[in-house]
Order: C-alpha cells, then structure tokens, then sequence
C-alpha cells in the first residue's frame, strides 16, 4: 500500500501568457513506511509535486492512487485524504497561532471531531514525539526558539495521525545545530512510528545521511530515483541539474564561515 503516481503532469495558468508546466509525466511510486528525500532545484517542481500528495492541486492529466484508491475518482472523499497524508509546508510555525503549545497542536484533532479530552492526549503524544516536554504545554509559541516552533508545528501535524508525513523545506531559516536536531528528531519519528516520511529540500546534505531513496527532480521530472549511495554516485549528473554532492555543500559552508560574502549554499540559485 502506498502512493502511486502515473503520467502526472501540471500546468499553472494553462491558458495564458504565464503558462507553466511544472510537472512533465511523472510516475512514482511510495511504499508505506519509506522515508524519501525529494531533492532539486529550485524552481524543479518539489513543491508542486507534493501538493499532489494530499490533493492540495489536482494533475492537469494523469492519475494518482492512494492505496490502490484513484484520489480524483467521484467516490473518493478528498477529506479522508487530507487527514492520511500530512504536509508541512516551508516556515511552518506561521501558522501557529494559539495562545499556548498545546492548544495550538490541539486545534488539528478538534478539527477532526475529536473531544477535548481526546484531542488533548493526542497532542500530548505528538509533542512527545517531536521532543517537547510537559514544561512546554503552556507555552506561548512565540516564546520558543525557531527550532522549537517548528517542532510544535510538525506536531500538530502529527496529532492528526498521518500515514504520511510530507516536510517541505523542514530545515529552512534554521542555524547548524537547528537543522541538525530537527532532521534527527524526525529521523527519529521515523523510526519509532515507522510512518511513511517524504522529506522535501533542495540541500543533499541534509537528506544523505537519513533517508533510504531520494528522489531528484530537474524541470518538472523525475530525474533520479535511487538510493543515496547510487546517487551520489552520479555527481556529474547532479551538477547538470544545479545540485552539489555532500561534500561540496560542506566545502561551501566552510569557506562560507571564513569569507562570508561567498554564498553559503551553491543550490539556491534560482532557476532562470
Ligand atoms: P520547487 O518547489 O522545486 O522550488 P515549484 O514546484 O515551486 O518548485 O515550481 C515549479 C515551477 O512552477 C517553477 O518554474 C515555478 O516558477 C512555477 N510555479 C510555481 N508556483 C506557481 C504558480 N502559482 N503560478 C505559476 N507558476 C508557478
């Protein structure tokens, strides 16, 4: 069971002069309880592409099955899908909004129809999850660190008990130590809950070392599909499309610390 995608293809404002086709017959498939990276580019498609996932956008052509379910059969309940699949979208802890942690991770599972006390034990569970402790639960989000905010948002994703969890761009913004500790918490996650995790970023070396299969995009394709090791060993193909292999990244952000108007990051270039 899992996610499968075929012939997939999405244009944004198909008919006229800002025509863009951000998606060029892409065929996937997910197994539960993998844990991807999706890596590219910016401006490759990522984003696009895993708004597909929970059916945030609908494929120009193309279908996508949800286990074995056809998400854009009339049947299909969108909302059933919404709540499985879970997307963390970038700067996630924007949209934290009430006035402690806990409710703010409680507002998900309410949403669901859950009661207070339900809905309670369920975020509590989740911000276990992402590391935050009991002292935390009456909080102010604003209070937090941005790795800490960040955390909390992830939970209140995870209250919703996802089969899927979708994290675009989990460590943007974040300091060294930030992205660290939020890509081992979530390696973690994985781990335990053995939840599928589809882990989106345009940085190799933040997905090499956790996941089992990344996923490279360029222009709207899939251009790789393989395990780290297989991939890395085509870092001549990586370069085509705009994406340094690991050691490079690190290289860079060496040379970063010392020259600092070099940039940090030889990925983030915008595509033209
Ligand atoms: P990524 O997440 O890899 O940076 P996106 O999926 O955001 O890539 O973008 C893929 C392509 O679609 C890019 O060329 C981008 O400019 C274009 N695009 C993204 N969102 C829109 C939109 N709302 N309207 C028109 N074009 C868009």
């Amino acid at each position: 069971m899992g996610i499968r995608l075929e012939h997939v293809n999405y244009i944004y404002s198909p008919d006229n002069a800002f025509r863009k086709q951000a998606l060029r017959d892409v065929n996937l498939e997910i197994q539960d309880g993998e844990f991807i990276g999706l890596i590219g580019h910016t401006g490759s498609g990522k984003s696009t592409l895993i708004q597909h996932l929970n059916g945030l956008l609908r494929a120009t052509s193309g279908q996508i099955y949800y286990n074995e379910q056809n998400i854009y059969d009339d049947k299909y309940r969108m909302i059933d899908l919404r709540s499985q699949v879970g997307l963390v979208f970038q700067y996630p802890e924007h949209q934290l909004f009430e006035m402690t942690v806990l409710k703010d991770v409680c507002y998900g599972p309410k949403n669901l129809g859950l009661d207070d006390d339900a809905a309670v034990e369920r975020a509590k569970e989740a911000l276990a999850m992402v590391g935050m402790t009991e002292k935390d639960y009456s909080k102010s989000p604003f209070e937090l660190s941005g790795g800490q905010k960040r955390r909390v948002a992830i939970a209140g994703v995870l209250a919703m008990h996802p089969q899927v969890i979708v994290l675009d761009e989990p460590t943007a913004g974040l300091d060294p130590k930030g992205r660290n500790d939020i890509l081992n918490q979530i390696s973690a996650l994985h781990r335990q809950t053995g939840i599928t995790i589809i882990l989106v970023s345009h940085s190799m070396e933040d997905v090499a070392k956790y996941v089992d299969r990344i996923i490279v995009m360029n222009r709207g394709e899939v251009f790789m599909d393989d395990t780290p090791k297989e991939i890395f060993r085509q870092s001549e193909a990586l370069e085509r499309v705009g994406l340094a292999a690991p050691q490079v990244t690190y290289v860079m952000r060496q040379l970063h610390k010392i020259f600092p108007e070099l940039p940090e990051d030889v990925t983030t270039v915008e595509e033209a």
